[in-house]
């Protein structure tokens, strides 16, 4: 298979127009769950920015579990996300629900992201194999890792698009936490594929004083890097407000994360 390490021993390095991943460093990505409009992306990436963050995150079209909750700021959202990360040198990561947003949010977007919703719509995942962008694809919330391996395999088919694995926390009988964060995804997957792993430990916990421990657990488990949800004001997030760091949390984490790396 074109994922696996057989086929391809040597780790596969992403290159996100020069941040690359997958290269022995470790790339964080970080933003918030949702795009508010032009001042709360460009006060988030300014935080991102300031904790080291090479690339931006923030959905614009979302899956959200109610149809009545904020769907997103849709295309309005994506220029905002990129206005924000040009202004601060940074990359872009956001997600595409639909086949019919793909030319929009490939314009917008340096990498394109399939939620975990997603992991399995393999129509959706054949068509971003074509756009040549690096796919971010999320484990999916029942996701086993074979099928996750077979997910991507529906992308690097097209021979343009590489992969970037997130595990994200899959679903369990535990409710103590949002999701399970399985952190034996990364190794598994290091074995597995030759293309890089990051974490969430952001949607793998869904409390955000356990994103610290996660995101320090996930360097030291051989990770390639992490996305993470930071928010100015968490409390009064439009969207999963209760797992996402405050500046000083964020940036107290970052240089825990920084001691770990550095420390391997
Ligand atoms: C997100 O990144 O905000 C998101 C919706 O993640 P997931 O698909 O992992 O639930
Ligand atoms: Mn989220």
């Amino acid at each position: 298979k074109l994922t696996s390490r057989e086929f391809h021993p040597q780790d596969t390095v992403v290159d996100v127009d020069g941040v690359k991943i997958g290269d022995g460093s470790f790339v964080t990505m970080a933003g918030p769950c949702s795009i508010e409009g032009l001042d709360q992306i460009r006060e988030t990436a300014r935080m991102a920015k300031a904790g080291g963050a090479q690339i931006l995150r923030g959905g614009a079209y979302k899956p959200r579990t109610s149809p009545y909750a904020f769907q997103g700021l849709e295309e309005e959202g994506l220029k905002y996300i990129r206005q924000a990360a040009d202004e601060y040198d940074m990359k872009v990561i956001t997600e595409v629900m639909d086949e019919a947003h793909i030319d929009v949010v490939a314009e917008y977007s340096d990498i394109i992201q399939i939620g975990a919703r997603n992991m399995q719509n393999f129509k959706l995942l054949s068509a971003v194999g074509q756009t040549g962008k690096p796919i971010g694809l999320k484990r999916g919330i029942s996701g086993t890792i074979d099928e996750w391996l077979n997910a991507a395999e529906y992308i690097a088919i097209s021979e343009k698009s590489p992969v970037i694995f997130i595990e994200r926390g899959i679903r369990t009988y535990e409710t103590a936490t949002r999701n399970t964060f399985d952190l034996s995804a990364v190794p598994i997957m290091k074995k597995l594929s030759h293309f890089p792993i990051i974490v969430d430990p952001s949607h793998g916990t869904g409390v955000w004083d356990l994103v610290p421990p996660m995101a320090r657990a996930g360097v030291a488990a051989g990770a390639d890097g992490m996305i993470v949800e930071i928010h100015p004001d968490p409390a009064n997030a439009w969207s999963d407000g209760p797992q996402s760091l405050n500046e000083k949390n964020y940036l107290k984490m970052m240089n825990e994360v920084d001691v770990i790396f550095n420390a391997m």
